[in-house]
C-alpha cells in the first residue's frame, strides 16, 4: 500500500481549536486512513500526530491550522500559531515540529484556506477560479480563491470578524472578544447564538426567532463578500448551516439586500446553485491540506 509498491502518500493534518483530524491519502483525494483527537495541549496533541505519522512512509504534510498563523515564509515566525485566544498554543511552531521529527516537507495555510482549496480541487469549486468558503462554528472564519488562487496577502482574511450591522430587535451584547456585537463571529457563532438565547443551538426549534436573527447576520456578511471579491460560488460549511431553513433563509436575505444591485443570473436565477453546503462535506480541510501537498 505505501512507496515502493508504485503509489505515493502524503499526510493531512486538520487542526482546529477543538479537535485533530490526521490522515493518510493520494493525490486523488483518497483517504486511506484517519486518525482524530481533541485539542489539547502542544505537547500532548503533537505527540499523538507525531506517532500517528511515524514510519507511514509519506511524501509530505500539509496542515490546514486554527489561527491566526503565520504564512510569510521570510518571517521569522513562519509556521508559527500567532496570537490564538487558545494560550497554550500561543507562538507555537507547528510546522518546524513536525519537519524536524519526520523530516519531510510541511506545507501550510489556514484550516479556512485549505477548506476552500480542498472544495476547488474535488468538491463545490471545481473548475471556478473564484469561490469563498465561510464556516460557521465555534468562530467563525472563511477562506477565498481569487482567480484561481489562495487570498493570503498581508496577512490571510479574516473574513468571520468584518463587521455586520445589527439586527433591530437583537439586544445581545456580542461575543467576539475583540469586537463585541461589531463583528459576523461575535453575533452569529454557535457561542454568540447559544449566549443570546441561552439554549444549546441543537435546542433551538427550527421556527424559533433565532433562525431569522442568525441568517440576516450572515447574509450581510455574505453580501459583503459578493460586493468585495465577487465570488461565483459560496459555499458555507459547519453544523449551524445544516438547522432547519437556515440556508434558505440566507438566500432570500441576500437576494433582498442586494435589491437588484447585482445583475447576475448567478443570484437572480440560481440562488440554490449560487450559496451551497460544502461538497466534501466535513471533509473539506482535511482534503484541501492533503491537495496543499502537491499543488502547483
Ligand atoms: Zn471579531
Amino acid at each position: 500500500m505505501f512507496k515502493g509498491d508504485g503509489f505515493m502518500f502524503f499526510g493531512a493534518i486538520e487542526a482546529s481549536g477543538a479537535k485533530f483530524v490526521c490522515c493518510i491519502g493520494t493525490e486523488k483525494g483518497e483517504i486511506m486512513e484517519r486518525v482524530s483527537f481533541e485539542t489539547e495541549t502542544p505537547e500532548i496533541t503533537m505527540e499523538k500526530v507525531i506517532s500517528f505519522f511515524k514510519n507511514k512512509k509519506i511524501e509530505a504534510i500539509g496542515i490546514g491550522c486554527f489561527g491566526p498563523i503565520d504564512l510569510h515564509k521570510d518571517s521569522e515566525t513562519y509556521g508559527y500559531i500567532t496570537s490564538t485566544p487558545k494560550t497554550f498554543w500561543r507562538n507555537f511552531n507547528i510546522v518546524s515540529e513536525i519537519e524536524k521529527t519526520l523530516n519531510i516537507p510541511v506545507y501550510f495555510d489556514t484550516i479556512v484556506n485549505t477548506a476552500v482549496y480542498g472544495e476547488h480541487i474535488w468538491g463545490a469549486g471545481k473548475n471556478i477560479s473564484n469561490t469563498i468558503y465561510l464556516t460557521i462554528g465555534k468562530g467563525v472564519g472563511g477562506g477565498a480563491i481569487v482567480e484561481g488562487k489562495l487570498v493570503h496577502g498581508m496577512l490571510h482574511p479574516e473574513m468571520g470578524h468584518i463587521f455586520v450591522n445589527r439586527h433591530p430587535r437583537d439586544k445581545f451584547v456580542g461575543n467576539c472578544p475583540f469586537h463585541g456585537g461589531n463583528c459576523l463571529e461575535g453575533m452569529a457563532s454557535e457561542m454568540a447564538l447559544e449566549r443570546r438565547w441561552g439554549v444549546e443551538f441543537k435546542d433551538i426549534p427550527e421556527n424559533h426567532p433565532a433562525w431569522d436573527m442568525e441568517a440576516f447576520y450572515i447574509a450581510h456578511a455574505l453580501v459583503n463578500y459578493i460586493l468585495v471579491l465577487s465570488p461565483e460560488k459560496i459555499i458555507i460549511g459547519g453544523d449551524i448551516i445544516k438547522r432547519g431553513n437556515l440556508l434558505t433563509l440566507i438566500k432570500e436575505r441576500v437576494v433582498k439586500l442586494l435589491n437588484n444591485y447585482v445583475q447576475n443570473d448567478k443570484i437572480l436565477k440560481n440562488i440554490d446553485d449560487y450559496i451551497v453546503l460544502p461538497k466534501l462535506k466535513d471533509d473539506s480541510a482535511l482534503l484541501g491540506a492533503l491537495a496543499l501537498c502537491f499543488k502547483k
